[in-house]
């Protein structure tokens, strides 16, 4: 079972897709979290992604397709994944079709521009393991340290409000239209974004049924 789930930047993909791979059993792929392993590794490549993500634009799909394709090949992959933050263009909805990765299902999480503005400004991430955490719902037990690691929480750089305008601003005229693109072939779902976690969980695991 090959999942995507859509939505804004902050909109709870990535904690979403962190509960629904333990219960299905498959790997999430986060393309925004390959890409700031990629920029960890310091070289010409990292220098030309940094430019994009910290202004909140789109990598381009040659080094985005390359990260995926790279990604999916490997053996935790076979039995399906959970696609975190790609496609996020009409184009890279086709570059799946290129690489021959078949979608089953596409879950949209809907949530208002105004509360995500609000989420990602409060958003804090282990520098350690990059556990999520949001000051206004998804606390730390000790403030400014991670639970499991114990790790100084920080914020991520393109979190800042300028930035968020931004990225905003390209979901809704590069992203939103893969939505439309789903919603022809019968795969796409939509959830509330602002729900509780646990609500929204239990949406997704009926969405995705027993994965026929
Ligand atoms: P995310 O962690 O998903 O919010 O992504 C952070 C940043 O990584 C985005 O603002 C983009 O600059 C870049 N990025 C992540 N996924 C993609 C993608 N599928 N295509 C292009 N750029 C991406």
């Amino acid at each position: 079972m090959n999942l995507v789930l859509l939505g804004a930047p902050g909109a709870g993909k990535g904690t979403q897709a962190s509960l629904i791979s333990k219960k299905l059993n498959i790997p999430i792929i986060s393309t925004g979290d390959l890409i700031r392993d990629k920029i960890e590794d310091n070289d010409a490549v990292a220098d030309t992604l940094k430019s994009y993500v910290n202004e909140g634009k789109l990598v381009p799909d040659k080094l985005v397709g390359d990260i995926l394709r790279a990604r999916v090949s490997e053996p935790d992959c076979r039995f399906g994944f959970i696609l975190d933050g790609f496609p996020r263009s009409l184009s890279q909805a086709k570059l799946l079709d290129e690489l021959q990765i078949e979608v089953d299902k596409v879950i949209g999480i809907e949530v208002s521009d105004k509360e995500i503005v609000k989420r990602l400004q409060s958003r804090r991430i282990c520098k350690n393991c990059k556990k999520v955490y949001n000051l206004l719902s998804i606390k730390p037990r000790v403030e400014g340290r991670c639970d499991d690691c114990n790790q100084e929480l920080m914020v991520r750089q393109d979190d800042n409000l300028q930035v968020i305008e931004n990225r905003l601003k390209v979901f809704h005229e590069e992203t939103q239209p893969v939505e439309d693109f789903y919603k022809k072939s019968g795969k796409y779902f939509q959830v509330f974004g602002e729900d509780e976690i646990q609500k929204i969980e239990e949406q997704l695991l009926e969405i995705i049924g027993d994965g026929s």
